[in-house]
């Protein structure tokens, strides 16, 4: 089967293909369009700050493209009597991504690792035989988060533990493998 001929559709607003797995784009702009609110704190002794980020203004400012790892650096406390504590935070922490949001694409699969050292488990399905496995079983339904699928599931197959790992698995857009793509979901740019 290749690749290069199943066509997924849209990409969600976002989020772009790395590796062949679906990866949440790090940006301002990128954290914008998942509708997650960036906010940062300072937890050092003596240090109270706090700072919510108005997503719309910066993009406004032109900060489309600025990413939030390097927020944090930039709005670190400039004071030579304490080191810094600043960081960001997200809302929510995990990046919603419902599993209803990746019914009917083609060649598109919820994965499943196995993190137990050495061992090989995997279960790979699609998005919606997964929300009706969770439903079959009263845990869950379209409107379960990927992220959260591995405390719904049944212990590994292979090594009788849990400890999965969630993955997107999505054909990559030049059918290549390389992985480079970076869209939004944002017309225009
Ligand atoms: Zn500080
Ligand atoms: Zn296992």
């Amino acid at each position: 089967m290749a690749d290069g001929s199943v066509n997924p559709g849209p990409l969600p607003p976002g989020w772009r293909v790395f590796c062949g797995k679906l990866e949440p784009i790090n940006t301002l702009e990128g954290a914008e369009a998942r509708g997650e609110s960036i906010y940062g704190a300072c937890y050092a002794d003596g240090c109270k700050r706090s700072q919510q980020f108005h997503l719309a203004f910066l993009r406004r400012e032109g900060l489309t493209d600025f990413e939030l790892n390097k927020l944090e650096r930039l709005y670190r406390c400039h004071r030579i009597d304490w080191t810094c504590d600043f960081k960001i935070k997200r809302d929510p922490p995990t990046p919603r991504l419902t599993l209803g949001m990746l019914h009917d694409r083609p060649g598109v699969k919820v994965r499943l690792l196995c993190e137990t050292p050495g061992c090989a488990g995997k279960v790979e399905i699609s998005a919606k035989g997964m929300a009706h496995q969770l439903q079959a079983r009263g845990v869950g339904d379209r409107a379960t988060r990927v992220f959260d699928v591995p405390g719904l599931v049944g212990p590994c197959k292979v090594c009788s533990q849990k400890r999965w790992t969630a993955q997107v698995a999505w054909p990559d857009p030049d059918g290549a493998g390389r992985g480079r793509s970076k869209r939004i979901g944002r017309q225009g740019d």
